[in-house]
């Protein structure tokens, strides 16, 4: 496996970084998650507003330009021999001291790009729907850290992940401080309830997720279903008919139980089949070609 890492592509066992980079220290950079479907990345123009969008708000200059970003990429999938991939694209602050100030990085930031293949859950979860839980780990308020920033400290989600595993669940969902559903770990969360679609806003502190961004578009522009973005409530999600994730990673899951609660008839719903099957000919065949 070849990764690029500032600028060569080298080994997998060389691509290394310093103890000092405070992307290690203090979990201060930002990355994306990409993918790639038949030879085309997905949203790639978007995955790079954000990327970029996420560097500004934390005043970090990426060190190269968007232009030179998308060629790195490219060759990156390439080198791999890639037709399908997941891409992890990461930006650290750079090398500095133990302190936390970034003025004293010295080293520019470092940009690593990582093409590999993951599957977030079992093939069984996508066929028959995946049983979720909710936590106590509260989602970070908004006002303290925007989760729009895709940074590299994903403790709070880490804690709400293990907290699932312990319960045996293989996903968790996330409050706000307010109590209502804002997200799960990695994935937005939608329900469906007598034909409309639900997610939860921006304002209720969900991450405004690509991959929600497309279901949206397709929901509402190919399967006339209407979509609302609201304040959700977990009433509404253990009475919902159907439930799904969607994430980069974890593309579209349906979910068939919450805390107990059997969603619908206990089976993947048929809007997110739809939408399901209508997500895998979007992705297969819009996005950047690789060549
Ligand atoms: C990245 C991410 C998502 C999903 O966003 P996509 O753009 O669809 O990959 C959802 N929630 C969190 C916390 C994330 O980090």
């Amino acid at each position: 496996m070849k990764i690029f890492l500032d600028g060569k592509l080298v080994e997998k066992g060389e691509a290394k970084i310093s103890v000092f980079d405070h992307g290690f220290l203090y979990g201060d950079g930002i990355f994306e998650g990409i993918r790639v479907y038949n030879g085309r990345v997905f949203r790639l123009k978007e995955h790079l507003e954000r990327l970029w969008s996420s560097a500004k708000a934390i005043n970090l200059e990426i060190p190269i330009h968007k232009k030179e970003m998308e060629k790195a990429l490219i060759k990156t999938i390439l080198a791999n021999k890639l037709n399908d991939a997941y891409i992890r694209l990461i930006v650290t602050r750079g090398c500095g001291d133990l302190g936390l100030d970034p003025r004293n990085c010295t080293k520019p930031p470092s940009v690593i790009i990582i093409a590999d293949q993951i599957k977030m859950y079992p093939e069984e979860f996508y066929e028959k729907g995946m049983e979720i839980v909710t936590v106590s780990t509260r989602r970070i308020r908004q006002d303290s850290l925007s989760p729009n920033i895709k940074s590299l400290n994903y403790l709070n989600n880490i804690l709400a992940k293990m907290q699932a595993v312990r319960s045996g669940a293989a996903e968790a969902i996330m409050l706000n401080a307010e109590g209502y559903v804002v997200e799960c770990t990695g994935d937005n969360i939608f329900i469906v309830k007598n034909g409309i679609l639900y997610t939860p806003a921006g304002s209720e502190g969900a991450l405004i997720g690509i991959t929600r961004d497309a279901v949206i578009e397709l929901a509402k522009n190919k399967s006339g279903v209407p979509v609302k973005e609201v304040r959700l409530s977990l009433y509404e999600v253990y009475t919902a008919d159907e439930c799904f994730l969607t994430g980069t990673a974890a593309e579209i899951v349906p979910v068939v139980a919450v805390d107990s609660r059997i969603i619908g008839d206990g089976k993947p719903g048929k809007i997110t089949a739809k939408l399901i099957k209508e997500f895998k000919a979007l992705a297969r065949s819009s996005g950047t070609p690789i060549k």
